[in-house]
């Protein structure tokens, strides 16, 4: 389905965007992977996924919080592959405190990683992608990105903006064979989220899988965890002929959360 294509996704190297950079490998696109970990770590993915999938598939370091940057990675792919089809916003950090407490530093990294990643890249990448007349953006935002908890000022404040560039980028492409949409998961078991269940198992003296049956009883009410599959499957339906008129929208895929 989409050989000849080219996919970026950021912070690839681990959870959901690994999940997702598989599933666009699977269906034939060239693969940049981005993320932060150990270097054989991070070259067995990459070889394990291009001898899986008979695709080419590089790696860019490109710190995501660094504007110029993800500009690079944008210009780099576009240089080493001649196009750019699919640009796949997932680099995400979390940062857990009261508004009146939240390290400064954590919010201005959040905002940076969280949203201005997702500008830079698609500043960069929309003026290739209308060459082209096809292109798909895709943002992984959240279900904080349409309703709030508590203790997540930093987090929420840049999934909610991430959902507004949605729209903008969503008109702005209108009609130009690009689109632009956001991807709400709900929670989802990846290490970003085990920091959390172990937070609350250490805060409420119980086990992990006590904490992490909380988290879900507490939002989600499938109480079934989001599999990394089933977003890598949503974001293939967005990059598929079907989808080419959604644009500008959220597609929350949380087990009911948001419906509440
Ligand atoms: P994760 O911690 O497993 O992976 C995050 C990835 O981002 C890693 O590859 C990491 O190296 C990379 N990264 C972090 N900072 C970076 C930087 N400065 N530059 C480049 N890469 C960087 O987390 P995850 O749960 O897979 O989260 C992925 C995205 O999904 C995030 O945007 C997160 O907010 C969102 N999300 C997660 C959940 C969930 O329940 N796990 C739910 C909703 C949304």
């Amino acid at each position: 389905m989409l050989k000849g294509k080219v996919a970026i996704v950021t912070g690839s190297t681990s959870g959901i965007g690994l999940g997702i950079a598989k599933e666009l490998g699977k269906l034939g696109a060239g693969l940049v992977l981005n993320g932060f970990g150990e270097a054989g770590a991070i070259e067995a993915l990459r070889s394990g996924i291009e001898r899986e999938h008979g695709v080419r598939v590089v790696y860019d370091g490109a710190d995501m919080a660094q504007g110029e940057a993800v500009r690079g990675l944008v210009a780099g792919t576009i240089e080493k592959f001649g196009r750019l089809d699919i640009l796949v916003n997932n680099a995400g950090i979390q940062f857990t405190a009261p508004v009146e407490e939240f390290p400064i530093a954590r919010w201005d990294a959040i905002l940076k990683i969280n949203l201005s990643a997702a500008f830079h890249g698609i500043a960069a990448a929309v003026p290739q992608m209308r060459k082209q007349r096809w292109g798909r953006i895709i943002n992984i935002a959240s279900a904080h990105g349409l309703v709030g908890s508590t203790h997540k000022a930093g987090y929420v404040a840049a999934k909610h903006g991430l959902v507004g560039l949605t729209k903008v980028v969503g008109l702005e492409t209108a009609g130009s064979g690009v689109t632009c949409n956001a991807v709400c998961p709900g929670w989802v078991r990846t290490p970003l989220v085990e920091r959390q269940i172990a937070d609350l198992a250490a805060e409420k003296r119980i086990s992990q899988e006590e904490a992490a049956n909380g988290l879900l009883a507490e939002k989600q009410p499938s109480l079934e965890f989001v599999a990394l599959e089933q977003l890598g499957g949503a974001v293939a339906f967005l990059c598929s002929d079907a989808a080419e008129q959604i644009t500008g929208t959220a597609i929350s895929i949380d087990g009911g959360w948001t419906a509440q």
